[in-house]
């Protein structure tokens, strides 16, 4: 878009998302030089980098800075109009108490039905819908990761030609397992996250387990009787591979009988065919990562278009990144759809905050050098920019870290804000399609679904062709519109899900490692 990228380095742009706003955001490439006249007149005092605030009046020691009509923090000193509104130059708002909250107190009209989508999918006998066939190797410990990989290659290489319409196969491999205190209350929520992900939807039901044998945490632990549907259906025990049976005699001994194991599994995942399926069995988690001061302009809400979207065609969205939300906790709660739900959401607030407090730290320590940089000022600014991607439909469901998804519609999700962490758990939740935007860049992806990333800028979606599935900076050049980008990612996610398109990420193979969320002591 040549034109679009004329008219950003000749004329000053600036973007302010809400009139009461008392700072705009620069959105010309390379930023703007001092003395740019803005449209309304102003002139720049000092350059003001890409993404950065700059002061649209004067500013009064401790007043206000409102961004999303929200203070996001308070002026140290006297503001010029036409300064540089920095991190340095402002306090950080106290976060919001957890009492006195407005409790489903939005009571907007229901979302009119979007209906006539569908989607090619992989039925599964518990009812969930799978958008790819993947084989999953569950492990129940740390140990017999290198083991699980060696076979996984010989799987990949030897016998997957032989099941052309099997995905992949992918070893669950994780750190957890062993010299954990594996009957601390906590503990549940990495246990659950692990058994929970062994039945994410894209691997049809097919559970087999690599164990060592003397682990805490035993096959039988991790997936206790009736905890597989398809098992019970077929009357069969679970599937363990243990390496220290008596049996096995060598390496190669370990790495036939995973291969051996495997091959019940693929024969039954090679006979299952895509069908047309509602768009309603899409289970999408959205997230963001290296964000800027654009996420909270483009990106998140062309997300939050999309995230409405699905929500009028009967589909589940999970939103997550508790601190990333705490900040707009009373926007939140106010937005429950019954007092049970947001009380489900104050709950889990108050968890982490506790979790937060054990470790001497607060929310603040969320924020990264290049959220900084790229103009986020603080974890207030932030998180404004975060909550959009829920879009504006009632939350009727709050799962906590690690649990299966319950309903369909908008549920809160509550994960830790590490993409790791946050993508793991929401694959635990069944997500079966995953959208992340980002303004720094960052060439996230899972091996176990597609990830859909959305870039808040158009300069990033140039240089980084070939890893941003989606440019939302057209919003920010003026070229595109927040219900354009949403479309155009609502329509590119139902030929994900389908298979007839893969993202960047899985065209490349980048997969990032899963990593628990584990908040119980280890020994
Ligand atoms: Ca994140």
């Amino acid at each position: 878009m040549p034109e679009a990228s004329e008219k950003l380095s000749s004329v000053p742009i600036v973007i302010r998302i809400d009139e009461r706003d008392n700072v705009a955001i620069v959105a010309n490439n390379g930023g703007l030089p001092a003395g740019a006249v803005l449209a309304s007149g102003l002139v720049l005092r000092e350059p003001v980098p890409q993404g950065h605030k700059v002061a649209l009046v004067d500013l009064a020691m401790d007043a206000p800075v409102l961004r999303y009509a929200v203070p996001i923090g308070f002026a140290l000193q006297a503001i010029p109009a036409g300064s540089w509104v920095n991190e340095r130059l402002l306090r950080m708002p106290d976060a919001r108490g957890l009492d006195d909250l407005p409790l489903a107190t939005v009571k907007s009209d229901p979302l009119a039905p979007l209906e006539g989508f569908t989607f090619e999918g992989y039925r599964n006998a518990d009812g969930s819908v799978g958008t790819r066939n993947i084989l999953a190797i569950t492990q129940t410990v740390q140990c017999v990761a290198g083991v699980t990989e060696f076979a996984v290659k010989r799987i990949r290489a030897e016998l997957l030609p032989l099941f052309p319409h099997v995905d992949d196969v992918v070893a669950l491999a994780h750190s957890y397992g062993c010299g954990v205190a594996i009957d601390a209350p906590d503990a549940v929520v990495p246990i659950r996250t692990l058994r929970n992900i062994s039945l994410n939807p894209n691997f049809g039901g097919e559970v087999m387990v690599v164990s060592l044998g003397c682990e805490k945490l035993q096959p039988q632990r991790l997936l206790p009787p009736g905890s597989i549907p398809l098992l019970d259906e077929r009357k069969e025990q679970l599937d363990v591979v243990c390496l220290q049976d008596d049996a096995h005699i060598g390496f190669m001994s370990m790495v036939d009988s995973i291969m051996h194991h495997a091959k019940d599994h693929l024969y039954r995942l090679n006979a299952r065919r895509r069908e047309t399926v509602p768009a309603s069995e899409l289970v999408v988690g959205v997230q963001c990562g290296g964000s800027d001061a654009f996420s909270g302009i483009t990106a998140n809400p062309a997300v939050g278009f999309c995230t409405d979207l699905l929500v009028r065609a009967g589909a589940s969205v999970m939103f997550s990144e508790t601190t990333e939300v705490r900040d707009g906790i009373a926007q939140l709660t106010a937005r429950a759809a019954t007092p049970e739900v947001a009380q489900a959401m104050i709950r889990e607030m108050a968890w982490y905050d506790a979790y937060l407090q054990r470790g001497s730290v607060d929310r603040s320590a969320n924020t990264t050098p290049g959220n900084k940089l790229g103009g986020l000022s603080n974890i207030v600014e932030k998180a404004m920019g975060s909550i959009v991607k829920s879009g504006t439909a009632p939350i009727s469901n709050v799962i906590a870290p690690g649990e299966k998804l319950k309903a369909k519609g908008l549920t809160y999700a509550a994960t830790p804000a590490s993409d790791f962490i946050c993508g793991t758990l929401q694959l635990a939740a069944g997500m079966n399609l995953h959208v992340f935007t980002t303004g720094r860049g960052t060439p996230y992806g899972l091996a176990e679904v597609p990830v859909i990333k959305v870039a808040t800028r158009s300069d990033l979606a140039r240089r980084w062709h070939d890893l941003m599935d989606v440019n939302a900076g057209t919003i920010a050049d003026g070229t595109g519109s927040i219900e354009g980008v949403g479309w155009e990612l609502f329509h590119l996610m139902l030929e994900v899900a389908s298979g007839r398109k893969k993202t960047w990420a899985e065209h490349w193979k980048l997969h990032n490692a899963l990593v628990l969320f584990n908040p119980a002591p280890v020994t």
